[in-house]
């Protein structure tokens, strides 16, 4: 029996028609900037939401590294929310290679950064004090969609204090589906944005920075510094592109499927369903049933994400199908109808 796996839309493999993709792609070296799939793929992405350039990376957590590295310098700070990845599960890189102090908020339930609380987050100009340099979003937020007028207002404060504004955009797709709107209606608002190829979209690595020329040029510095300069990654890049062609709208079927995770899960006396938004379903169950939660989903091979957030996270993708819903469906309610 195959695993259902919910921990993550990380976990989906490459299909047939992605591998021929990357298969054909045309190939160089990167680092001389000569890779043609990994130019167009960063040309796209910028067309695509606004920005002068774009930079291919390995990973979500060094765009935004390099993303912090190039906003700010030694003895700047970001803010940032307490549960942010940025801040909580990064590693503390921001702190530990770009000398940059992170100052964090604590979140609101709906993955916005009290507007007020920001700004008075914000340092005097002073030598006690850290520069106080950028602003640093996610969106979504445990699967939470930041409203639109949340952006505008964090644009707002962002000129009104001189800070710049970045976006952790791992699931941007999800957010834009999810309301419906092109991508660029959410990243206008920011300076730069981080977006994953490798979650939802279902390529198997990468993500690409935005933002000005000039940032690009000193975040591609920081990706060399960090050894993330690849050679002939277009065979990556070409995945990416495949991602963005064909894997997009289809975000609103895991959506869809989270939905019926959720309403399916409801009432249940043994768990409690704390919230769904997107393809994220969080729940909880009492701890001391925690090993009977894991071995139950273990015999009945299914996967879920236990510790990493307070509560238990359920993720739909692409290799979760109605079948595979049900499947785990079926394997949850037979736990959560014991009390
Ligand atoms: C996954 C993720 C990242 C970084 O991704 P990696 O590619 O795993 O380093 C950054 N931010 C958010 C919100 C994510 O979910």
């Amino acid at each position: 029996m195959d695993w259902i796996d919910l921990r993550s839309d990380t976990v989906t493999q490459p299909t047939a028609a992605m591998r021929e993709a990357m298969m054909a792609a045309a190939v160089g070296d990167d680092v001389y900037g000569e890779d043609p799939t990994v130019n167009a793929l960063q040309e796209r992405l910028a067309s695509d939401l606004g920005f002068e350039a774009g930079l291919f990376v390995p990973s979500g957590t060094q765009s935004n590294l390099i993303g912090l590295m190039a906003h700010c310098q030694r003895g700047d700070e970001y803010i940032v929310g307490m549960d942010a990845h940025t801040y909580k599960f990064e590693g503390g890189g921001a702190a530990v290679l770009g000398s940059i102090q992170p100052q964090p908020i604590v979140q609101q339930a709906d993955g916005t950064l009290p507007i007020d609380a920001v700004e008075r987050a914000i340092k005097p100009i002073d030598p006690h004090f850290a520069r106080s340099r950028l602003l640093c979003l996610e969106n979504t937020w445990h699967g939470c969609v930041l409203p639109m007028d949340y952006l505008a207002q964090a644009r707002a404060l962002c000129d009104r204090r001189g800070l710049a504004l970045h976006l952790d955009g791992a699931r941007l797709y999800n957010a834009a589906v999810a309301l419906g709107v092109a991508p660029r209606e959410i990243t206008q608002h920011f300076d730069s944005v981080s977006v994953c190829l490798s979650k939802g979209l279902g390529a198997p690595v990468g993500s690409v920075l935005l933002g000005t020329r000039a940032l690009i040029d000193d975040a591609r510095r920081w990706r060399k510094v960090t050894g993330g300069g690849m050679r002939q990654a277009g065979i990556l890049a070409a995945a990416a592109l495949y991602a963005l062609d064909n894997n997009v709208a289809r975000l609103a079927d895991d959506h869809a499927r989270a939905t019926r995770l959720d309403e399916a899960l409801r009432g249940l006396p043994g768990i409690d369903v704390v919230t769904q938004q997107t393809n994220m379903v969080f729940i909880d169950v009492p701890v001391a049933r925690l090993p009977a939660l894991r071995e139950q989903m273990e015999a009945a091979r299914v996967r879920l994400s236990i510790g990493y957030t307070p509560a238990i996270r359920l993720v739909t993708h692409m290799d979760v199908d109605d079948a595979g819903l049900d499947r785990a469906i079926a394997a949850l309610r037979a736990f959560g109808s014991e009390g």
